[in-house]
């Protein structure tokens, strides 16, 4: 490890942790020894911690004092089932009685707030109290260091709007502790990637991080133009599907692995790929996982479910059962690893991700572009959106190799799987733009 990296691991951070009265290390000792339990006594921890967090709400958030009252759930003694009856948390609920969902513990003004854009542009306030980002903090690390990520590490982030430091002080911690480099992906060109890449070979990070589909874009770029010297130890991807050809591309680029991971602003990490890479151990240790049905009902092993989060630490403002809009699969295969964290296979997407057939049955708009961007050839990049029902546009970004019986195989795709009374057609664009956030969307609907 340079010294660098040396210097910043052992010395900068745990002082820097003593200064600000943190405790971020001490977490992550307790989280490198946790994930080696057995799943039971895991489990069993996440059940005593799913008990606190429900009677804390009871006590201190009055949404939650109502809502226990009015469906009879009593947190000090209760069944998994009744649990599992409580009205889910929506996105909708959030925004209109963010004042009661608050804790009263708290003065609005001690708390840590984060907005977030949102697939619809609507912004959503979150509250964390302050005692929150300690151990999500480590358990980021934790599942940095999966990936061969220790902290102190350099590392070359590709983000929207990057937090580039301001103050004094945010420009000291920049320099030991938070050593990014940064490649802004709302300025996605080719003279940005080239500095890019200039200051890459300048500063060599360890790691490379960002969104998925940037990373991809970035892994192109290097192949195109034959740069065979960025040789980061892993590759962390998170915050929207990767997709499998995606994932292969950027191995090749950097000759390492991709380490995914799945989480979201408003309850922090929730799973992550280990060095195994055999589907995402989820995050139990600070986060109750729920994969349920539209009639709410538990999805099985293997079956796709509305991803329902708990947040066993947020006492600022307790998520109790948030429906985070996202799609994912629980498992029930444990890893080789041997660690006790349970698994899930994969995040398919979000809900808003989903098309709609004639029928009103719902097409995965992801999984037609995985199937299709990888079997037929010349296709770079695609992009589907629905903005009528009776509407289908696909945004494809041409590859060498393209010609008219491309473009046929693929509307021929699209047929099959919406049938009739739907019109396909596609649309040639130089670039497929990023939403507000700086991520990426493969699929759009508008109805
Ligand atoms: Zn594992």
């Amino acid at each position: 490890m340079p010294l660098m990296s040396s210097l910043s691991r052992h010395v900068f951070y745990p002082l820097w942790d003593l200064k600000d009265g943190r405790h971020c290390l001490r977490d992550l000792r307790e989280l490198e020894r946790s994930q080696w339990l057995p799943m039971e006594e895991l489990l069993s921890r996440q059940r005593e911690r799913l008990g606190l967090i429900l009677r804390y709400a009871a006590v201190h958030s009055p949404y939650y004092a109502q809502l226990f009252a009015k469906c009879g759930f009593d947190p000090a003694n209760f069944q998994t089932a009744d649990f599992q009856a409580l009205p889910l948390l929506t996105k909708q609920i959030i925004r209109s009685r963010t004042d009661e969902l608050l804790s009263r513990e708290f003065q609005r003004s001690e708390l840590l707030e984060h907005r977030t854009g949102g697939s619809t542009g609507v912004a959503l306030a979150v509250y964390f109290d302050p005692e929150w980002i300690n151990p999500r903090t480590a358990d980021t690390m934790r599942s940095n260091q999966w990936a061969g990520c220790f902290h102190g590490m350099k590392v070359a982030s590709l983000w929207g709007n990057p937090p580039l430091p301001r103050t004094l002080k945010q420009h000291i911690r920049a320099l030991l502790i938070d050593r990014f480099i940064y490649l802004d992906t709302l300025d996605f060109n080719d003279r940005s990637v080239g500095e890019f890449v200039r200051r890459w070979r300048r500063g060599k990070p360890e790691i490379l991080f960002g969104h998925s589909h940037s990373i991809y874009m970035l892994a192109r770029y290097v192949i195109d133009h034959r740069i065979h010297d960025l040789r980061p130890r892993g590759v962390i991807s998170t915050s929207m599907m990767l997709l499998a050809s995606e994932r292969a591309v950027i191995e090749k680029a950097f000759a390492c692995k991709v380490f995914d991971r799945y989480g979201s602003e408003e309850v922090g990490l929730v799973a992550s790929e280990c060095e195994q890479h055999q589907g995402l151990h989820l995050n139990i240790e600070y986060v109750y996982i729920e994969f349920v049905r539209e009639d709410g009902t538990p999805v099985a092993p293997g079956e796709e479910g509305a991803i329902v989060i708990t947040d066993l630490f947020n006492r600022g403002m307790p998520l109790i059962r948030y429906q985070i809009g996202d799609i994912g699969v629980p498992s029930n295969r444990r890893c080789s690893c041997d660690r006790g964290l349970p698994l899930m296979e994969r995040v398919i997407g979000r809900v808003a991700d989903y098309l709609k057939r004639r029928d009103g049955s719902l097409v995965a708009g992801v999984s037609l572009v995985e199937r299709t961007l990888t079997a037929i050839p010349g296709l770079e990049q695609m992009q589907v959106v629905q903005p009528a029902a009776g509407e289908i546009v696909l945004n494809i970004v041409r590859a060498p190799g393209f010609s008219a019986a491309t473009e046929e195989a693929l509307l021929a795709e699209f047929r099959s799987v919406f049938g009739f009374g739907i019109d396909i057609h596609a649309n040639y664009v130089e670039r497929i733009p990023q939403e507000r956030s700086g991520k990426y969307r493969f699929s759009i609907c508008r109805i």
